[in-house]
């Protein structure tokens, strides 16, 4: 009942988006959420846009569900990559997992992979939206449902705020929707593929992102708090 009720609220409010800040977007990570929040824009608020930001180092498991994803709901997500000039010049100067040498050196991969064709897929937009849950990590335990994001310049709505995991997931089998794989074989969060890991049953959520960092330092700058 308690689970009816959130995704009432859910939906009512990414209505008020696309009614007030059209035009939207989800940013989709193909995360358990974004998939939740895809299956429910493209049932009951399909004018709203949905993107993903393909850094080029996923998992194969990660592609496999964006084909899924596709053959599911039809070519609703738009992609934005890393610009290949770019990412070539970085590569040759410093090679191809040089994110293990330094935070710095993992946050301009990050940059160059997330971040540019971040600020590219907003410039267009009046808002965006996440699947960031405060249950995730202990850089997400003061998110809002609507934020401003500073550094777009935009609104930024997390829908799923106050949803625990197994909400997320009860709605994920309930309603059939394709998630990935690697979530049944430990991987909570999934990022890139050199940057994510398996966890243990006692480990925090995110643990796996970064595992070689400090946990507050574990964010890729798409969810900079204002
Ligand atoms: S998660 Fe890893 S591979 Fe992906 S953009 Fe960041 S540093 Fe690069």
């Amino acid at each position: 009942m308690l689970v009816n009720k959130k995704i009432v609220s859910v939906i009512s409010l990414l209505k008020n988006i696309q009614r007030d800040y059209t035009p939207a977007a989800l940013a989709s990570s193909f995360s358990a959420e974004d998939m939740l929040l895809t299956d429910i824009i493209t049932k009951h608020v399909p004018e709203l846009n949905i993107f993903t930001l393909d850094t080029g180092r996923l998992p194969a498991e990660t592609y496999d569900l964006m084909q899924r994803t596709h053959d599911r709901y039809g070519a609703v997500v738009e992609i934005y990559a890393p610009d290949c000039s770019v990412l070539a010049e970085y590569v040759q100067a410093q090679g191809p997992n040089a994110f293990y040498n330094s935070v710095e050196q993992r946050k301009q991969c990050c940059a160059m992979r997330k971040l540019v064709p971040l600020k590219r897929a907003l410039s267009t937009r009046k808002a965006w939206i996440t699947g960031l849950r405060k249950e995730q990590s202990v850089t997400r335990t003061d998110i809002q449902r609507m934020e401003w994001d500073a550094a777009h310049g935009i609104p930024k709505f997390n829908p799923l705020t106050e949803w625990t995991e197994k909400e997320v997931w009860d709605y994920i089998r309930n309603n059939d929707v394709p998630f990935n794989e690697l979530h049944e074989q430990g991987y909570p969060s999934i990022g890139c593929a050199p940057c994510t890991r398996a966890i243990s049953a006692k480990e925090d959520i995110r643990a796996g992102r970064w595992w070689w960092e400090n946990p507050e330092s574990k964010e890729c700058g798409l969810h900079v708090r204002n």
